[in-house]
């Protein structure tokens, strides 16, 4: 996709490294789906495989997102990191970043195990304690979606 330049490019974040920091950093992210002409949004906690450029989410095993990204798995997403309302100023501080890429449901049991692990990594202070919950019961990674997002071009904004 072509990017449309950012208007105030003195807030643009350009190092992959800090647009990289903003999503090791967030705990959710919002994103925006569209199948035909009808838009939807959701807000999903998130983990971050860095290594890989990509974010895992967990859900539920049906529901309205699932419908639509069967039908169109393309999708624009944003996670905030919220720095705080100026109040005096009429201003709010914040580093985001918005980007586009693919969200499928992962079927792999392999990477299903390692999307939770890499959620349960970032999200949690023991981690070790949820995947020890998880794994050691083979039903509960049946019972639950993971989905994967491609991430295939960001760009990242900060108001300070
Ligand atoms: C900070 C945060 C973190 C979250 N983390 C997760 C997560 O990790 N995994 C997860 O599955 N869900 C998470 N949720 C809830 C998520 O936003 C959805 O509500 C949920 O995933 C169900 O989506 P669905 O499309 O399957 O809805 P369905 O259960 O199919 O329901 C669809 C209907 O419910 C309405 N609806 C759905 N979600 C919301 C909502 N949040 N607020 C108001 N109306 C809604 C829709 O407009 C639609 O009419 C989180 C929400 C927040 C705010």
């Amino acid at each position: 996709m072509k990017k449309y330049h950012l208007r105030k490019q003195d807030k643009e974040i350009t190092d992959s490294g800090e647009l990289r920091k903003i999503l090791k950093h967030g705990k959710f992210i919002t994103i925006s789906m569209c199948r035909n002409n009808e838009p939807y949004i959701v807000t999903l906690n998130y983990g971050y495989d860095e290594p890989g450029n990509r974010l895992y989410c967990h859900c539920a095993l049906e529901g309205l997102k699932l419908n639509f990204l069967e039908s169109n798995s393309h999708v624009c997403a944003t996670a905030i990191q919220d720095l705080g309302y100026v109040d005096g100023d009429c201003n709010h501080k914040y580093r985001s970043v918005v980007f586009w890429g693919i969200m499928c449901r992962v079927e792999d049991p392999e990477e299903k195990k390692h999307g939770l692990t890499v959620m349960f990594d970032h999200l949690e202070s023991n981690p070790e304690h949820f995947k020890t919950k998880t794994f050691d019961d083979a039903t509960r990674l049946q019972q639950v979606t993971i989905l994967r997002l491609e991430i295939n071009d960001i760009t990242g904004k900060e108001s300070s």
